[in-house]
């Protein structure tokens, strides 16, 4: 059972990263960790199914950095960062040169 893009069956939104949810294994309902503060299922009280923390491994460390990029900020970040500092390079420049 997939946590990471199910819904939330408490606020109907989507459950966007498997470690903000957990699933009961025997209704197959999905919840946030923060909507659902009850370890076991409300419907059959069976104990809620986390996804587990990262255990290190290859293929993990090989995803790792793809999640990281997709958490970092995106390239609309990356060319206003390169236009302010052109803007910068150029007005300090200027500055520069008016002052001599
Ligand atoms: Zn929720
Ligand atoms: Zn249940």
């Amino acid at each position: 059972m997939e946590i990471a893009g199910s819904t939330c069956n408490s606020c109907k939104r989507p459950v966007t990263f498997a470690v903000d949810g957990k699933v009961c294994p025997n209704c197959r309902v999905v919840v946030h960790l923060g909507c659902e503060p009850e370890e076991v299922c409300g419907r059959c009280e069976r104990p809620y199914e986390k996804c587990e923390r990262p255990i290190p491994d290859p293929v993990r460390d090989a995803l790792l950095p793809r999640a990281l990029r997709m958490r970092s900020p995106g390239p609309t970040f990356v060319v206003l960062t390169t236009v302010v500092v052109a803007v910068l390079l150029i007005v300090s420049y200027y500055v520069i040169m008016d002052s001599i």
